[in-house]
């Protein structure tokens, strides 16, 4: 059984794959830039959630459950998807517009701060398996936690919306970061604002259908085998893994996982068009078919632990002096310089 991470043996794969299929195929450039569209879809899955908890208020405890489990999961996971695309930069041209957007995708999840979500998750793009900054990365405490038993495992998925929201304090440096950022003080008192109010307007059991969806839609349900699939080691050498499965088409094309991290400029609505752009690059990749299954054999198989990830360096990015040691070369694409593993903003 492992007792740590596996440490890579090769460069970080999104910079080349991306420069070479800007060679191979110039007019990817044109998959680069936002999708307002999915303001839309924001204020419609807020909407949907909102007045399913209203009506979920007067119904009988179980009925809130299974709905949650069943539909509330999926307009929840569809939410933080678009936190996701606000993160890049992708539904609006100014980026306080997609701050503000990703705040109010985020505030259905009660317990999870969009703005310092998307703080930490940029970080996870510049520096991929770097353990001191990719917070995407379960620490080697929690790894050695949750060990290889069943239970543990269950219950770390069961409960891994509360994991996301905390990944950040095992760095004082992050959370000292957070912390002077006003945006995420804005978020907070948002949040801090709209959890109780929807328990007083909406009502107790109106509140515990939008926990419920929260924990479901990254947690012990299909959805959460995303988890598994992004950059759960399956075969050696390759460390991010995309999911073609039915399921993209609730989730907003989340599982075109190497595409999003090629260009991360890239929308989700044209993510399956890079792929089939460029099917020399992804078809030839290990990828996923399955969720569910992956969900399966985490928690079942012994073999399965939270140390099945690559890394590439245990120390900080930045030195002391404050120079820049991020992996990944710096290329042109969507009309500007941009480093090719951060988002194109
Ligand atoms: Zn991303």
């Amino acid at each position: 059984m492992p007792t740590d991470f596996t440490h890579a043996t090769t460069r970080e794969p999104h910079g080349d794959r991306a420069q070479a299929i800007l060679r191979a195929h110039p007019d990817v450039r044109r998959y680069v830039g936002k999708n307002p569209a999915s303001l839309i879809i924001v204020v419609g899955l807020v909407l949907v959630q909102l007045s399913l908890a209203a009506w979920l208020q007067h119904r009988p405890w179980w009925v809130m459950l299974l709905c949650a489990y069943f539909v509330g999961a999926f307009v929840n996971h569809g939410l933080l998807v678009m936190v996701h695309e606000c993160a890049h930069h992708l539904v609006l041209r100014r980026r306080v517009l997609n701050t503000l957007t990703g705040m109010l995708a985020g505030l259905p999840s009660i317990l999870l701060n969009s703005v310092a979500w998307s703080t930490y998750h940029l970080r996870h793009h510049a520096y991929q398996g770097v353990y001191a900054e990719d917070f995407d990365l379960p620490s080697r405490r929690e790894a050695r936690l949750v060990g290889h038993a069943r239970i543990p495992k269950g219950l770390w998925l069961a409960f891994f919306a509360l994991i996301l929201a905390t990944r950040p304090l095992r760095s004082r440096r992050e959370l000292a970061a957070l912390a002077r950022n006003r945006w995420v003080l804005l978020n907070l008192l948002a949040q801090l604002a709209f959890g109780p109010s929807v328990g007083i307007f909406l009502g107790g059991q109106a509140m515990g259908y939008l926990l419920a969806s929260l924990f479901f839609s990254v947690g012990f349900h299909p959805l959460g085998g995303r988890w598994f699939q992004e950059h759960y080691l399956v075969t050696e050498g390759q460390d991010t893994y995309s999911y073609y499965g039915p399921l993209n088409r609730v989730a907003f094309n989340v599982g075109y996982h190497n595409e999003h991290h090629d260009f991360p400029g890239v929308p989700w609505s044209r993510l399956p068009r890079l792929r089939r752009l460029a099917p020399e690059s992804y078809d030839t990749l290990v990828w996923h078919s399955s969720w569910t299954a992956l969900v399966f054999r985490f928690v079942l198989d012994g073999h399965q632990d939270l140390y099945r990830r690559m890394i590439r360096s245990d120390e900080p990015a930045c030195d002391p002096s404050g120079s820049d040691r991020s992996p990944g070369p710096t290329i042109a694409y969507g009309g500007r310089e941009s480093r090719v593993g951060r988002s194109s903003e």
